[in-house]
């Protein structure tokens, strides 16, 4: 075994060591570490030999959670090309624009959205279902993945891009961010760092904790970077296993925890309380579980006080990270997260932080600001968008757009994002803590927060909220004014009776909402 020069490379021909352990579960199929690694190694020779890809050219991933999907992001990465995972959430539109935003010269895709782009002009790869015309199949690309599988050669540096993800498109049209092979090599490093310093704050010796083999429930997509980096990558670099969901659900979750004896649950909040919530929780065998981690949208307070009280013993982790940090970068966890359930937590080991003014200066200890983050987790910038880079990219400092403050030891708390606040009269109001409280009330299962147009106050505060039981909007107004500012209160509430639309990272649509409630 030689260095292979790139992070991502390194990560890959150190994972065939894991041999005949099974790295991907999807339903009644298992691939151990060896035939992903040959699957991989071969998939990105024909990519190189057949189709002409070269460094820095972009490949395209449009597919569900399937085990193709990891197999094509480690070829594409491994030929030196950019991997470009699509949203296969995404309408045919959308799935269009990805592929022309990002210049794709191949595309690999599940029949599904094969299916959807039909049409396309790009080179198209079909895993499974049906192979359009002038496609090929995955199985036919690939042909006999031999024993002697290599990697092709290609001269590769840390700094050369690696993956474009689009970034969620809470706020706006999704961006392409492009990481670096250096970003996606340091992803399962973020993690461990962060595995590690839970263990040391509670006073244990990480050399000791040793027994059982971590296998990993993937509840998220692996197109967003929760899934691909704070689960994948590191999941490779640990030689665990990596039981894939096609679909979230609750219900499949919990049978999947108990057949493969899953060990860390990951995904995004909403994932962990609706298997709280779940009304056959108690009949699965959940015993092998001891870790929960979720991250990628704010986790109210109440929802690690129901992990308490309803899993116990188990390690819950809320994680903060964004597109532009690949993934982890912030984390609370054991004893410190027990003391500050309303914290993300410290940075990691790797990542500096700074709140600052709309000047970028850095504000005094427990104000408000922007979180701005540096490190080698933090992407290039945008592809092909000069403009978004510089404003978000500012001296080296990523500017999240996330509002936060930082008591004196350090602890991180989101307050909101710059773009979610709602301003009452000048007052600001953050949505997420108004959430937080309607969260306490029992009665109430779901909630989003959103600004009311108003002509004398610019916006007043108004909910939408699912209910597990009905309750009158007074008693929840009475029980809010108990918690919160009585400007903060919400004076009109919606009652709703279906899911609230969240995209698969687990973010309210708040845009969709507003139009749904408000018209516009
Ligand atoms: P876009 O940038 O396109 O509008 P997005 O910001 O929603 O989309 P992501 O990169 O998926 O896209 O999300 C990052 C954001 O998610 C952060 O800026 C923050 O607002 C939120 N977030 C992530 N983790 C947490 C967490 N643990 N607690 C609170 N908020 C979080
Ligand atoms: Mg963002």
């Amino acid at each position: 075994w030689k260095h292979a020069p790139g992070h991502f490379r390194a990560l890959l021909e150190m994972s065939r060591f894991h041999g005949d352990k099974v790295f991907l579960v999807y339903e009644d199929e298992r691939i151990t570490y060896e035939e992903h690694f040959r699957r991989a190694a071969t998939l990105a020779r024909r990519l190189v030999e057949e189709y002409g890809v070269a460094k820095g050219d972009r490949v395209a991933i449009a597919m569900r959670n399937y085990p193709e999907w990891v197999v094509s992001f480690s070829a594409v990465l491994a030929a030196g090309a950019i991997a470009v995972p699509l949203n296969a959430w995404w309408t045919t539109q959308e799935l269009e624009f990805g592929l022309s935003d990002s210049g794709a010269k191949v595309l690999i895709a599940d029949g599904e959205r094969a299916g959807k782009l039909a049409g396309t002009a790009v080179p198209l790869i079909v895993t499974r279902g049906e192979v359009p015309e002038g496609a090929r199949s995955f199985a036919d690309v690939l042909g006999e993945a031999g024993a002697d599988a290599t990697l092709p050669a290609v001269e590769l540096s840390p700094e050369d891009p690696a993956t474009i993800f689009y970034t969620s498109g809470t706020t706006g049209v999704p961006k392409g961010a492009l990481g670096s092979h250096r970003n996606v090599g340091q992803s399962p490093l973020t993690v461990a760092y962060s595995l590690l310093r839970t263990v040391v704050r509670a006073g244990k010796d990480p050399a000791e904790s040793a027994g059982q083999r971590r296998v990993t429930l993937l509840t998220v997509p692996l197109f967003h970077v929760t899934g691909c980096f704070a689960v994948m990558t590191t999941t490779m670099f640990s030689g665990g296993g990596l039981v894939l969901m096609y679909k979230w659900d609750a219900g499949r979750a919990l049978e999947l925890i108990e057949r493969e004896k899953v060990t860390v649950f990951s995904g995004v909040p909403t994932n962990v309380w609706q298997l709280l919530s779940h009304p056959e929780l108690g009949k699965y065998d959940v015993s092998s579980l001891n870790s929960l981690g979720y991250g990628g949208a704010p986790a109210p307070p109440k929802l690690l006080e129901r992990i308490t009280e309803q899993l116990p013993s188990r390690a819950p982790s809320n994680g903060y990270g964004m597109t532009e940090t690949t993934a982890l970068a912030i984390n609370n966890s054991g004893q410190d997260y027990a003391a500050r359930p309303d914290s993300i937590g410290l940075p990691m080991p790797v990542v500096e932080v700074k709140i600052a003014d709309p000047l970028g200066d850095e504000v005094p200890t427990g104000e408000v600001g922007e979180l701005c983050l540096r490190g080698p987790n933090v992407i290039l910038g945008y592809w092909n968008r000069p403009e978004a880079t510089a404003e978000t990219f500012v001296g080296g400092w990523l500017h999240t757009g996330d509002l936060a403050r930082v008591d004196s030891d350090g602890f991180v708390y989101i307050v909101d994002r710059a773009k979610d606040m709602v301003i009452r009269g000048g007052e600001n109001v953050y949505c997420a803590e108004v959430e937080a409280a309607l969260f306490e009330h029992p009665a109430v299962d779901d909630a989003a927060v959103i600004g009311i147009p108003h002509d004398e106050l610019g916006e007043e505060v108004g909910a939408v909220v699912r209910l597990k039981s009905p309750v009158a909007p007074e008693e929840l107004q009475a029980f809010l004014r108990e918690r919160i500012a009585a400007f903060k209160v919400p004076v009109r509430f919606w009652i709703r009776e279906a899911e609230l639309p969240r995209n698969p990272g687990g973010k309210i649509l708040k845009t969709h909402l507003r139009k749904e409630v408000l018209g516009s």
